[in-house]
């Protein structure tokens, strides 16, 4: 498959377009024929690298993605969606980018975001700037045949961050005023969104 990979860290210099294995889907395991991915700001920060980060170079970046899955491994109860939806071939899905192991006291509690093992997709395992990636089941979700990829795929990972921060531990009601910072990126703009459904205020300060 072709991918967008890089072997050393460093600016946009080292991406490289460049032939790299298509990967086998596992047993539980959906290999998706990718239409969008999105970038993120974590995107430029892995490329970049920090001290510590020890990647299977090359990487592939990409933690958002929006496709349609072409194999299937496993027996049907092996193909479950994360709400137990079962998967089929030709299904349009978008990409759950928190890989949580499934098996420990957290994610078993359904707190995949606190997985004692947990990675992002595109941060320490190889992501969506790929034509194809495969990805255990539970972290797809069916699209309707008509849904835009782009869009799916632009909102996955900062609705994900902006849910959690208002709804699960925020718990913004409704008519309750939301100030949020910088209401121009991927995640406020999420927020503003998600905080308007709601029925919260998120209308400009006013001047005294
Ligand atoms: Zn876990």
């Amino acid at each position: 498959m072709k991918a967008v990979l890089f072997r050393q860290h460093g600016g946009p210099d080292v991406l490289e377009y460049a032939d790299f294995p298509t990967p086998e889907p596992k047993p539980g395991e959906a290999l998706i024929r990718l239409h969008a991915a999105a970038l993120n700001r974590m995107d430029v920060m892995v490329r970049n690298g920090w001290p510590g980060l020890k990647l299977e170079l090359p990487h592939i970046n990409g933690a958002d993605g929006a496709g349609e899955i072409i194999a299937l491994s496993g027996a049907p109860a092996e193909r479950k969606q994360a709400d137990e939806a079962i998967l089929e071939l030709g299904d349009h899905v978008v990409i759950d980018a928190n890989l949580g192991c499934g098996k420990c006291e957290f994610c078993l509690a359904g707190k995949d975001n606190m997985c004692l093992q947990w990675h992002l997709l595109g941060e320490t395992v190889r992501g969506t700037y790929a034509e194809y990636v495969s990805l255990p089941t539970k972290q797809l979700y069916r699209l309707p045949k008509d849904f835009d990829f782009h869009q799916a795929a632009a909102a996955a990972l900062v609705y994900q961050t902006a849910w959690h921060s208002l709804v699960k531990l925020g718990n913004v009601q409704k008519d309750e005023t939301v100030l949020i910072i910088g209401a121009g990126g991927g995640v406020n703009t999420a927020s503003l969104q998600i905080a308007k459904w709601i029925g919260a205020r998120v209308g400009p300060l006013a001047h005294p």
